[in-house]
């Protein structure tokens, strides 16, 4: 068997970067305003921080208006829920991102619900979640999708491109990852399966797939014989893990070194899913100015 091609996520994440910096050019030449995004962190926590200031250095870049509000850990649900309603209010933001999680004091789904859906760049509104579950078959996107499973469709549409009447297994069922990119495989006609840590003989069930959807956060744990030989192969994990001499790397959820020799196209980690995150957040925020 040919080693599996890969899916390179940073080529693909550039390209749409540099569509979406056109498309913020022209939207500034034809409204004479900039595409805003609000980017909102409560707390310290260090792995947010570093979250948050690339998208915001990413929204600029692109030649967007990036609006940083930081706030102690020590906010109330009240304050916070007073600053999205001015974030909702203002026409200079189009785009509003709360960075989760949020202190445990905060109750995260009410913050969610008072970001006006219009605005909901990250997609988690309950009515975007609801519009995504009810969509058609082909319908267009036209709201928000949460950034994550839209950049593994556009990836699968770029490497594999019909999905139609494909066999789909996608591993993991969170609200974030699992559910939001089944739901796109099945816009795109693909029959799918979601399974779970409950699902029975999952390496049978994944050997079916001919797209594997693979999200469950545990290092290397899909076998590369628990792949369907020529299947495309989106690993979303991202797991760090001792690498000698009290060094680190990061592995996704699939064992990369064996999967390749099956798989027909497989994305690496790090370069796969994850720098197509902040480029859909960036191309959400621009669509929801549009
Ligand atoms: P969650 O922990 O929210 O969900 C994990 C899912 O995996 C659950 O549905 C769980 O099942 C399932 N699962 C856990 N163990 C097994 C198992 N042994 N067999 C089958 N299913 C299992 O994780 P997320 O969805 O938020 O994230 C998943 C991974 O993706 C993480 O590594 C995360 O870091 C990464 N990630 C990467 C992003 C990127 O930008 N590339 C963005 C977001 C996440 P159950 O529901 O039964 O518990």
């Amino acid at each position: 068997m040919a080693e599996a091609k890969l899916i390179d996520g940073k080529a693909h994440a550039e390209r749409l970067r540099r569509q979406v910096a056109e498309g913020v050019a022209a939207f500034v030449e034809q409204h004479g305003t900039k595409p805003g995004l609000a980017t909102v962190l409560v707390g310290a926590d260090a792995a947010s921080q570093v979250y948050v200031k690339s998208k915001g250095k990413t929204a600029i870049e692109l030649g967007m208006a990036s609006f940083d509000h930081r706030l102690p850990a020590e906010t109330t649900e009240e304050e916070l829920l007073a600053l999205v309603a001015r974030l909702n209010a203002d026409p200079t933001i189009h785009g509003i991102l709360v960075q989760l999680p949020l202190p445990r004091h905060i109750d995260s789904a009410k913050v969610l619900l008072a970001i006006d859906p219009a605005k909901d760049v990250d997609g988690f509104h309950p009515v975007n979640v609801g519009r995504l579950g009810s969509i058609g078959a082909g319908a267009p996107l036209d709201f928000p999708v949460p950034c994550t499973p839209l950049g593994c469709s556009m990836l699968l549409a770029d490497a594999v491109g019909n999905l139609a009447g494909k066999s789909a297994v996608v591993v993991g069922r969170s609200t974030l990852v699992g559910r939001p990119v089944a739901q796109l495989l099945l816009r795109a006609d693909c029959t799918v399966t979601i399974a779970h840590s409950r699902t029975r003989d999952l390496p049978a069930l994944c050997r079916t797939a001919d797209i594997l959807v693979v999200a469950i956060g545990k290092p290397e744990f899909l076998r590369g014989d628990w792949i369907k030989p020529g299947a495309a192969v989106i690993d979303v994990g991202i797991n760090r893990v001792p690498a000698g001499d009290g060094k680190t790397r990061l592995v996704g959820d699939v064992a990369f070194d064996e999967a390749r020799h099956v798989a027909g196209c497989l994305t690496p980690v790090p370069g796969g899913v994850g720098p197509m995150t902040v480029a859909c957040l960036m191309y959400n925020t621009l669509r929801s100015a549009q």
